[in-house]
């Protein structure tokens, strides 16, 4: 099933999600060529706010929430299959997880961005449950979009061309990615024109099927993949306990000796506590 990226399509598109955050997967209709867009301004908005972030900190954990969205083009569309993605420098950790429904949610401790050079950058992809697959690569270029990138090269068969376009402003965030997955068997002709296509691409102000259909100019491009896009906490007071009950007992009843056990979930920032007796303890 596909419909082509006209005019109808985009107003219906522009209809339904309004200014909800969403994500495109496209193909131009003759070539191996998957294009996968993205807008994620709330959801990028909202980790801010969550995690109380300014500056640089706040840019850091922008792109890696839309890094991981970009990700699930690794895995099944539409199921809950996830990616985590991580880097880790000396002087701290940015983590987003994503899943093929669209849901995203990260955190981060301390400046990674200080200790860039010594970074390594994990991406986890949990296929099926408890069967997850790890790839480690060391942290490359000066920044996130060129760290995800030599991911990519090192780690997926892929040629791929990614971008992320990110701007805080009084009203909110402004971010907006691709990720174009160049499949065995393209034609050197094709290559080049999304090369131009890429080198004259501007995001301002484009939804993610319009930024498609620049990448994919002159190439009848169509649309094969929807889904919507938010910024989703799973964790739970099921969740909460049981990391309870993963310290040693003698720790547990300490901390209860002060008082009701208290534990915040990094990625929302929600508390959960629990009495000696709603511990059953
Ligand atoms: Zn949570």
């Amino acid at each position: 099933m596909y419909r082509d990226l006209d005019a109808q399509t985009r107003e219906d598109l522009r209809l339904y999600f309004q200014d909800r955050d969403y994500m495109v997967v496209s193909v131009p209709k003759d070539e191996l060529i998957r294009v996968y867009t993205l807008q994620a301004n709330h959801a990028v908005a909202v980790a801010k706010r969550i995690h109380n972030l300014e500056g640089q900190r706040a840019e850091l954990m922008g792109y890696a929430i839309m890094s991981a969205l970009l990700l699930t083009s690794l895995v099944k569309h539409a199921t809950e299959q996830k990616v985590l993605f991580k880097v880790q420098t000396d002087s701290g950790v940015v983590v987003s997880e994503a899943d093929g429904k669209g849901r995203v949610r990260g955190f981060i401790e301390g400046d990674p961005q200080e200790g860039w050079v010594s970074g390594v950058l994990t991406v986890v992809k949990e296929l099926r449950l408890g069967v997850p697959y790890t790839s480690i690569v060391p942290v490359v270029g000066r920044n996130l979009k060129e760290a995800l990138s030599f991911y990519f090269e090192q780690s997926e068969q892929t040629k791929t061309y990614l971008d992320m376009h990110l701007e805080f402003t009084s009203a909110g965030a402004q971010a907006k990615a691709y990720l174009v997955q160049v499949l065995s068997g393209v034609s050197q002709r094709s290559i080049d024109l999304i090369e131009e296509n890429l080198r004259n691409l501007s995001f301002l102000g484009k939804r993610p099927e319009e930024i498609a259909i620049e990448i994919l100019k002159d190439m009848e491009p169509r649309l094969i993949g929807l889904k919507e896009v938010e910024y989703y906490c799973p964790c739970s007071e099921e969740i909460a306990r049981s990391s309870l009950m993963l310290l040693q007992e003698e720790e547990l009843q300490d901390i209860l000796n002060e008082g009701p056990a208290e534990v915040v979930c990094k990625f929302c920032k929600r508390v959960y506590r629990f009495s000696r007796e709603q511990l059953m303890l």
